[in-house]
C-alpha cells in the first residue's frame, strides 16, 4: 500500500488546477485517459483544428484571468460572440427572448404578450419548482412556446417540467420589458446580453493549448495515466487502482463523474451510494466535426436550434470564430446532438445534420462538405432529477465528513464551464 496526502481523481481543468495549485506538496493525480484534459482537448485534421464542440472560455474571475495570463502572455485572441437562433426559416439573435425580430409577426405578438402577462400576472413563486414554471414565470408563455421548451427539451432529452431551476438565474438571460420590445421591434444591433459576451481563445492549437500549457507548470511525475480506480472505500480511505497499486489518502479531490465515484464505493456509504447512483441522469453529446471546400453562408459563431423538426440543437463553427482553425478559403462546423445512453444511428444524424446545413444555406450542396466525422461525449448534460438536492445535499455531508472536496461539472453533478473547473481545483487546493 502507498501513502499519500492527497489525491486527485481525474486531470480534466479541475483536477489540472488543483494538481497545478497543490505544488510541492504530497499528491497524485489519477487519470484514466493517456493523457490531461478531459473535455477540453482539440484534435487535427487536414489543417482543420477542432474541439469538443464549442469551447469558449469566458472569465469573470481575476484569480483565472491572472491565470490565463500567466499561461498565455499575448498569445491568444479575443473575441466577441456573435450568436443566433435559427427558427421558423429565419435566423435572430440570441438570446431569442429579448431579440424576436424578423420572426413571423404573429410569433412576435405571442412573445411580447407573453412577457408582459409574465410580469404582471404570473405566480413567481412556483419559479423554483422546476424549469419549466421558471421560464412561464418570468419569460411567458410565447417565449417558453417557441423556443425555452423545445430548446432545453432537446438539449436535456427530457421536458423542463422534469428538472430543476437553480441554474437558470446565472446561465439564462432574464431581459427588461424594454429590452423585449426593442428586440421586437427594432433590426437587432449585437447587444451582448447574458453572461457569455465575449470570451478568450488560444492564438494556435485550439482550446486544448489550455490544458497542455497548465500540465506544463505542473509536477509531471504526479500524474498516473491509463489507471482508474476499482474501488474506493472512504472508511479505511484507501483507493484501488486498476494496476493493482492500493492508496491510502488522507485527502481525496474528485472530479470524475460523480455518478461513477458513488458506484465505486466499497465502505459503508455502498447501500445509499449506489442507490444515488442509479437515480443519476446525464445526456450524452453525440456530435459530428464538419469540413467544408468554402466559407460558410452564414458568419454567425453559433446558432442554437428550438424546431423539433432538426435533429440537431446546436451548431456553431470553428473557422467563423477564428479563421486559423480551418485553412484559407474553408470554413468548419461542430454539430450537435444529445440523447441518453447509447446512439447508433450516426448515418440518420449526419443525414439531418445536412438537411440543416442546407435550409440555413450555410452550404449550397451536399459536394461543399470535405468530410464528417462522428464523436461523442458520455457525460454532456446533467439531468436533474427529481431528488437532486436531497441526494446531492447527503453526498456533500459526507463528503465533508470524510475529507472528499467534490469539483467540476461532472464532479459535482452540475451545470458548469471550464472557469468554474477551474477555480474549483484551485479553492479545493488551497483548503488542503
Ligand atoms: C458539449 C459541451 C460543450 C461545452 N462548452 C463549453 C464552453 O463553451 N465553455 C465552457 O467554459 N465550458 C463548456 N463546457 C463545459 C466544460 O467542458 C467543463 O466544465 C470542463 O471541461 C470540466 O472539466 P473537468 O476537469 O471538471 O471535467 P472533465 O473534462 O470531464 O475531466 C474529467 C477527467 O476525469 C477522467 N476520468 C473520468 N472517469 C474517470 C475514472 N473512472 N478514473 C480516472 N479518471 C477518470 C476523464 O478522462 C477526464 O480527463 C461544455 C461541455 C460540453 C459537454
Amino acid at each position: 500500500m502507498k501513502r499519500v496526502k492527497t489525491v486527485i481523481l481525474g486531470a480534466g481543468l479541475s483536477g489540472l488546477s488543483a494538481a497545478y495549485h497543490l505544488k510541492g506538496r504530497d499528491f497524485v493525480v489519477i487519470e484514466k485517459a493517456g493523457k490531461p484534459g478531459g473535455l477540453c482537448t482539440s484534435e487535427q485534421k487536414n489543417g482543420f483544428t477542432f474541439d469538443q464542440t464549442g469551447h469558449w472560455l469566458h472569465m469573470r474571475d481575476d484569480r483565472i484571468k491572472s491565470l490565463f495570463s500567466m499561461l498565455f502572455g499575448d498569445e491568444f485572441v479575443e473575441i466577441v460572440r456573435e450568436t443566433f437562433v435559427f427558427s421558423y426559416g429565419v435566423y435572430t439573435q440570441y438570446p431569442f427572448q429579448s431579440n424576436t425580430y424578423g420572426l413571423p409577426p404573429q410569433i412576435i405578438k405571442e412573445c411580447v404578450v407573453g412577457f408582459v402577462k409574465a410580469m404582471y400576472e404570473n405566480d413567481k413563486s412556483k419559479a423554483g419548482e422546476n424549469f419549466y414554471e421558471w421560464c412561464m414565470a418570468y419569460l411567458g408563455e410565447g417565449i417558453s412556446k417557441h423556443f425555452m421548451i423545445p430548446y432545453n427539451t432537446k438539449i436535456y432529452t427530457v421536458h423542463p417540467k422534469e428538472y430543476a431551476s437553480h441554474w437558470c438565474d446565472y446561465y439564462v438571460p432574464k431581459p427588461t420589458l424594454e429590452q423585449v420590445i426593442e428586440g421586437a421591434v427594432t433590426a437587432p444591433s449585437q447587444k451582448n446580453v447574458g453572461y457569455n459576451a465575449t470570451f478568450k481563445y488560444p492564438e494556435n492549437g485550439g482550446i486544448g493549448e489550455l490544458p497542455k500549457r497548465l500540465f506544463d507548470k505542473c509536477e509531471k511525475e504526479k500524474f498516473i495515466f491509463n489507471v482508474h480506480p476499482v474501488g474506493i472505500n472512504c472508511d479505511e480511505k484507501t483507493i484501488k487502482l486498476s494496476d493493482g497499486e492500493v492508496l491510502k489518502y488522507e485527502n481525496l479531490i474528485n472530479s470524475i463523474p460523480l455518478k461513477d465515484f458513488l458506484k465505486l464505493q466499497t465502505g459503508s456509504a455502498r447501500p445509499w451510494s449506489s442507490e444515488i447512483s442509479d437515480r443519476m441522469k446525464i445526456a450524452s453529446v453525440s456530435y459530428l466535426n464538419a469540413a467544408f471546400n468554402r466559407k460558410l453562408g452564414h458568419a454567425g459563431h453559433w446558432f442554437y436550434i428550438p424546431e423539433e423538426k432538426y435533429m440537431p440543437y446546436r451548431m456553431g463553427s470553428f473557422s467563423n470564430i477564428y479563421s486559423k482553425l480551418a485553412p484559407d478559403g474553408t470554413g468548419s462546423a461542430y454539430i450537435e446532438y444529445t440523447h441518453q445512453g447509447g446512439f447508433s444511428d450516426i448515418e440518420l444524424l449526419k443525414e439531418k445534420s445536412v438537411e440543416l446545413l442546407l435550409d440555413m444555406k450555410i452550404i449550397n450542396d451536399i459536394n461543399d462538405i470535405l468530410f464528417m466525422d462522428y464523436r461523442k461525449i458520455e457525460n454532456g448534460y446533467v439531468i436533474y432529477h427529481k431528488e437532486y438536492f436531497e441526494d446531492l445535499k447527503k453526498i456533500e455531508n459526507w463528503c465533508a465528513q470524510n475529507s472528499i472536496q467534490l469539483v467540476g461539472r461532472y464532479g459535482k453533478w452540475t451545470y458548469a464551464a471550464m472557469e468554474n473547473a477551474l477555480v474549483e481545483g484551485m479553492e479545493a487546493a488551497e483548503r488542503i
